[in-house]
């Protein structure tokens, strides 16, 4: 039972913090019975003192792309620590054959944790030094805390769209960062109402979630650049489309869209993190398009 309020703990997490979990919350964990259980620790494979099973695997945030997922979508993790602590890595294989659910972390930046669960450990590659990692559909776990078998390809499928959403979180955490959590366009700091936006989408093969095909947009610039009624030129310098320039309306537009044509966009600092040019200017050929 503590697996199970483990995951409605993270459940609540996430209500609160979204898709990125501060390490405080997570290190100190929820009560069980009178026992505290923290759900992540120092070493990459955490039992807590109750459990004789591991119940998390972490992923350093050195690394937030990490720790690969394979052609079959599901997740490598590698061995952790050194022979003497071999007993973190059997730890895992007991929860391998007892098909017992554990939380994967993946951290974004220091202190900022992505979560998935339930996951499984599905198999132990000795010769690489890899277990391989999917995640369940929540509804599968039996009341035994064992997980019930399923089809391949369900599980392949259920791993790749929390692997997506992961991957989706890290981009939005370091692109917030990048912007120092502000829109590009208007300055507005409320986190809330930001979003990452990506200049070419996903489906595009240079689309990839990385801060140079990244915007900090609000919601209201974040909108109105997918759709075209925003755009950004190469040279950083914003538009706003003819039609919706010559509109007579109330001051959200005036002040929210029409006041931004001919500013610049603003930047992060570092070089490195400044909207890609090149992805830019495809960009920006389609909103001349639809101009
Ligand atoms: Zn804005």
């Amino acid at each position: 039972m503590v697996r199970i309020a483990a995951f409605q703990y993270l459940d609540k997490l996430q209500q609160v913090h979204g898709d990125v979990l501060p390490w405080s919350a997570l290190v100190s964990g929820f009560v069980f019975q009178g026992h505290s259980i923290p759900l992540i620790g120092a070493a990459g494979i955490w039992k807590p003192q109750v459990l004789d099973i591991p119940i998390s695997i972490t992923t350093s945030p050195s690394n937030p792309y990490g720790d690969s997922t394979g052609d079959d979508g599901l997740l490598s993790y590698r061995y952790q620590g050194s022979p003497a602590r071999s007993y973190d890595n059997d730890g895992l294989r007991r929860a391998m054959h007892e098909a017992r659910p554990l939380i994967y972390f993946r951290g974004f930046d220091r202190g900022q944790y992505g979560a998935l669960w339930p996951a499984v450990i599905v198999a132990d590659d000795p010769a690489t030094s890899t277990f391989t990692v999917a995640c369940e559909d929540v509804q599968l776990l039996r009341p035994d805390l064992g997980v019930t078998v399923v089809d391949e390809v369900r599980r392949r499928y259920v791993t790749r769209l929390a692997v997506d959403r992961l991957h989706q979180a890290a981009f939005r955490q370091r692109v917030l960062k990048a912007y120092r959590q502000s829109c590009s366009v208007c300055n507005l700091r409320h986190v809330q109402l930001l979003d990452a936006a990506h200049i070419l989408p996903d489906s595009h093969e240079q689309g990839n979630p990385v801060v140079p095909n990244g915007l900090s947009l609000c919601k209201i610039h974040h909108a109105a650049f997918d759709a075209n009624i925003l755009g950004v030129r190469p040279d950083y310098v914003i538009e706003i489309r003819g039609d919706v320039l010559a509109e007579v309306d109330g001051p959200m537009l005036e002040h929210g869209l029409q006041a931004h044509h001919g500013g610049k966009l603003l930047v992060p600092r570092a070089a490195a993190e400044h909207p890609d040019r090149e992805r830019l200017e495809l960009r920006w050929q389609e909103f001349r398009r639809a101009s």
